[in-house]
């Protein structure tokens, strides 16, 4: 499907929903690369985890449960949010991220609802976006914190215009950067065994690509899934819209990088509305 037959009709749509890492910027930034690197040095720096394991760990965890963050709580570690976002994200080389005024002026001149659906923080959310030139383009942003909104009060207090749908709870859990490791479900050698049996444990954090996640996302923010196309750079995170009823596009915005976009036409196949089946 290309764009113009998406935007030129009578409105099939009414609602864009879009992920932002590797979605609304492109891979070869390098973000995604120095967040796995940071995920990693948490891991050691602050959860006592032995260096060799934290490749099968990031894995492992990453497929089992959406993210890093979601699966270290899962198997028992247990810690600051705040202080793990902010380790992981602070760091990052966003001097690598540009201002995108094609993009922003795309999604300006989109008569829809646009809204931000991320597994990142809030913080990251703010400041890739503000990078990006796109702080305004978008109603609200679905992201770490308004799915769970245990941590604290969520709702954005500062001065920007973008309204974070969000919790205003302010219990707090309980945070501890120790672990007792007898506490700790080895995932490893869980899945090192030939046959592994038993059912992992759950995680309390709420994220992509758990259809709960999507489902209360579209809760949230009011989203009726029939009329909204859903943008995301991971298939998993797709298969996951689909089955709920979104429609969906794979965002692959390394081809909308340079040649392709400095046409400003975005009539060519720079996505595609996803085949994959639920
Ligand atoms: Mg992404």
């Amino acid at each position: 499907m290309e764009y113009a037959d998406l935007f030129n009709q009578k409105p099939k749509y009414d609602c864009l929903l879009f992920d932002l890492d590797d979605t609304l910027y492109p891979l070869s930034s390098g973000l995604a690369t120095a967040i796995l690197q940071n995920l990693k040095d948490y891991m050691v720096e602050k959860l006592g985890i032995e260096p060799t394991k934290t490749d099968d760990l990031c894995n492992l965890l990453y497929k089992n449960y959406g993210t890093t963050l979601a699966g270290l709580r899962a198997i028992g570690y247990d810690f600051d949010y705040d202080e793990f976002h902010s380790f992981v994200h602070g760091r990052l080389p966003y001097e690598n991220l540009k201002p995108d005024p094609i993009l922003r002026n795309m999604l300006l001149s989109l008569p829809y609802r646009k809204l931000i659906f991320t597994n990142a923080d809030k913080v990251h959310a703010l400041k890739a976006l503000r990078i990006l030139g796109l702080e305004d383009c978008f109603e609200g942003i679905i992201c770490f914190e308004t799915l769970n909104p245990i941590h604290k009060n969520s709702v954005s207090d500062d001065e920007d215009d973008i309204y974070f749908i969000g919790s205003t709870s302010t219990t707090k859990p309980t945070t501890s950067n120790s672990a007792n490791n007898s506490q700790i479900f080895d995932i490893i050698n869980h899945f090192a065994q030939l046959n592994p049996s038993g059912i992992l444990p759950k995680t309390p954090i709420v994220c992509k690509p758990s259809e709960n996640a999507i489902q209360l996302a579209l809760n949230i923010a009011n989203i009726n899934p029939q009329r909204t196309l859903f943008f995301e750079d991971s298939v998993r995170n797709i298969q996951a819209g689909k089955r709920l009823g979104l429609h969906t596009v794979l965002a692959v915005p390394d081809l909308w990088e340079s040649d392709i976009k400095s046409e400003a036409v975005y009539t060519g196949n720079l996505a595609v509305e996803t085949t994959v089946t639920a």
